[in-house]
């Protein structure tokens, strides 16, 4: 597998919870904020906010009918499949290493997966950084897609421009409930 985009055809077989669910973001650009022992810096900014906005970031086995493989799951997919932004979970789930029951919904479902692959650490057990960049649980949509490749044994094709159109049109209403 090469660096790209790609859709694919998946279970989530659990969560892995050890690096957490959630990361301490910048209001303005949305990314990691650094914490050291009593400021916090966005590098990508290069400021030292004073409040941080909680956002999705969850580990997701993702099994085919061949093998298993770690997705990460960012806060506007989860979000949108959840219902519920980071905020307001997290709210309820303080401590890094509580998770809701909330988020285990996915488990045992089968999706259809737009992801970004990229190539890191070759030495690594898993040599590549798997981001889901679309989600699709509709079943209309997962049968279509199913037939259209064949997938028995095929599991992975490129992208198809048909079926991120598809896929875009699916999600053109968020479910995201702001308080
Ligand atoms: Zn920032």
């Amino acid at each position: 597998m090469c660096n790209g985009t790609y859709v694919t055809y998946g279970t989530v077989v659990a969560i892995d919870y050890k690096s957490g669910w959630w990361y301490k973001s910048c209001k303005h650009c949305f990314h990691a904020l650094k914490e050291s022992e009593n400021s916090i810096h966005c590098v990508t900014c290069d400021t030292f906010p004073n409040s941080h906005v909680p956002r999705f970031s969850i580990n997701l086995r993702v099994a085919d009918e061949l093998d298993t493989a770690s997705f990460i799951l960012y806060d506007k997919e989860a979000s949108k499949y959840l219902g519920v932004s980071a905020s307001n979970m997290s709210l309820f789930h303080v401590n890094k290493n509580e998770y809701p029951q909330e988020l285990n919904t996915s488990v045992d479902k089968n999706f259809i997966f737009k992801i970004s692959v990229k190539m890191e650490d070759i030495n690594a057990f898993q040599p590549c950084i798997i981001v889901v960049l679309k989600l699709c649980a509709d079943n209309s949509i997962i049968s279509k897609f199913l037939d259209k490749h064949k997938i028995y044994n095929k599991n992975l094709v490129h992208e198809n421009s048909e079926l991120i159109t598809i896929l875009s049109d699916s999600t053109e209403t968020p479910k995201i409930t702001n308080s």
